[in-house]
């Protein structure tokens, strides 16, 4: 036997929606070594495996370029044997035309342990996500899952004559470039022609379409409307159901594009919620977020912050950098009586995080207003340490000194543009198919100017603030929505509204 600590996971990552994995399938990308996966499965899913974790794309289906099975059954083996946890993720459910049983099979040849995690399969999405009940009552008792393309070279092994008489809903998958065979098959084996039948292409993704036919017309629709794999056909008189079949395309932002530019590990509040509503959000951060050049600063504030009055915030991430230096050398109580003031409620969640209150939110969430806020329970005298970031508005220092108090500040991280564009992204917002770009801060602002020129004018633009937008205005940009209350939850308010309007 040969010496083998490592295991296989045969995963199922879903139809495409990233929320349809299961919990079991998250578990194990969080632990694997490496990720084997199909280009059917949505990259996003791979967010779950460690970044350290690598990825290998097995290419794709139909393709030249896809991964022979028997070399892909050799990677899983030879991964194992070195020890390694290794998640074999395909698209949809792992064993529904899936080639399972040849990776098992070598799996157990080889004496690796593997285990097996279902996934949502293509057709059972459909039924959800496009709305089509695959079984309702005495019309369809049963369903029929069909593979619309026999391997290549090989006779087919369908009886059409028995899928013609088949007592339910019959869901074809892979019969997008066959169309016409399988359907003038299944016609002349006796189903009618006139069958209603429904081409669902990119089930649960944000570009998800629904063609309604019938049986006869499925090869020329697809012909006509140019339409690519994936897609399911659906043939039965289920497909033909329009009650409670649009849930998923009429939400708000179905069919939007949304760009999210907020640094990484903060982009995904926003870009949830804009999901949520149905929008496409690609994320493109355009600034990054890092430790600050020299933490000596911060270490000397910590060691002596019993003689500040207060710590002001002026962003989460500073109360995030700052607390988490602070835990490193003291304890909660360090900060004694000091007082402690977020500019904002996402500064104030964050202080909330770490079982502290804010003493001072101000209403409007700009600089002038916490400094005012500020100035009203007396800032004569008093002694402020204002946690910032590497680059960022003198306001509130100015203010708070002018109206008597001494300030010290410390830079708790730094923020730095990004340098480059995702080439995605970039040729999206080229070609115009990118609707909106959410400008989330006056720095976001003026490095999204850089990463893109006029490019950026190809989107509408939202902004946060009065503030950043009298930025982009400098800049020379237009901003089509602003945000009335200055948070993310604001600015979709804001996307929504013209949305609403247009
Ligand atoms: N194991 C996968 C199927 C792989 S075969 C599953 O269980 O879903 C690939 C075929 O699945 C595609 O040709 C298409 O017919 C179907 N498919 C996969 N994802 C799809 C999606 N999001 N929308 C429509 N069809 C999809």
């Amino acid at each position: 036997m040969p010496d083998v600590t490592g295991k296989v996971y045969l995963v199922g990552g879903g139809p495409g929606d990233p929320g349809l994995l299961t919990v079991r399938g998250r578990e194990c990308l969080a632990r694997a070594d490496v990720v084997l996966y199909d280009y059917l499965v949505n990259p996003l899913i791979l967010a779950h495996a460690r970044p350290k974790a690598e990825r290998v794309c097995l290419g794709r289906h139909g393709r030249d370029r896809i991964m022979p099975q028997q070399e892909i059954n050799a990677h899983l083996v030879r991964h194992a044997r070195a020890g390694r946890t290794v998640v074999r993720l395909k698209g949809g459910d792992p064993i529904v035309f899936a080639h399972a049983a040849e990776e098992t099979a070598a799996l157990v040849e080889a004496g690796v342990p593997y285990e097996i995690v279902p996934g949502i399969t293509a057709a059972l999405a459909v039924g959800s996500y496009a709305g089509i009940p695959l079984t309702q009552g005495d019309a369809a008792s049963a369903v029929a899952l069909v593979t619309g393309q026999e391997r290549r070279g090989k006779p087919s092994e369908l009886n059409y004559k028995a899928l013609a008489a088949f007592p339910g809903t019959l869901v074809f998958y892979m019969g997008v470039t066959t169309a016409k065979d399988w359907t003038a098959k299944l016609i002349a084996a006796g189903k009618p022609a006139d069958t209603p039948a429904a081409i669902v292409r990119r089930c649960s993704l944000p570009d998800q379409v629904t063609i309604s036919c019938t049986l006869a017309r499925v090869a020329d629709e697809i012909a006509e409307r140019k339409l690519r794999p994936p897609a399911l056909v659906v043939v039965g008189s289920v497909a033909a159901t329009q009650v409670g079949r649009d849930w998923f395309t009429t939400r708000p932002l179905f069919g939007v594009r949304v760009l999210v530019t907020r640094a990484a590990g903060q982009a995904e509040t926003l870009a949830a919620t804009l999901s949520d509503l149905g929008a496409d959000v690609p994320v493109q951060p355009a600034i990054e977020i890092g430790p600050p050049d020299d933490w000596q600063p911060v270490d000397e504030a910590i060691a002596r912050l019993e003689q500040f009055d207060w710590i002001v915030f002026s962003s989460g991430n500073g109360v995030r950098a700052f607390l988490g230096r602070l835990f490193r050398s003291r304890d909660a109580r360090a900060l004694g009586a000091v007082k402690l003031a977020a500019i904002g409620p996402a500064s104030a969640e964050e202080l909330a995080r770490h079982h502290l209150q804010a003493d001072v939110v101000p209403d409007e969430y700009r600089a002038e207003a916490l400094a005012e806020a500020l100035q009203q329970e007396a800032a004569a005298g008093k002694r402020f340490l204002l946690v910032r970031a590497s680059r960022g508005r003198e306001v509130l220092a100015e203010e708070l000194t002018a109206a008597g108090g001494s300030v010290e500040q410390v830079v708790a991280y730094t923020s730095r543009d990004a340098q480059a564009a995702d080439e995605l992204v970039a040729e999206q917002l080229r070609a115009g198919e990118i609707d909106w770009i959410t400008v989330t801060s006056s720095a976001i602002a003026r490095s999204l100017a850089q990463l893109f020129g006029d490019e950026l004018r190809n989107a509408r633009l939202a902004s946060i603030s009065p503030v950043t937008s009298a930025t982009l205005g400098e800049l020379g940009y237009d901003v089509a929505a602003e945000a009335s209350a200055y948070t993310m939850e604001g600015l979709v308010d804001a996307i929504l509204h013209a949305q609403r309007e247009a």
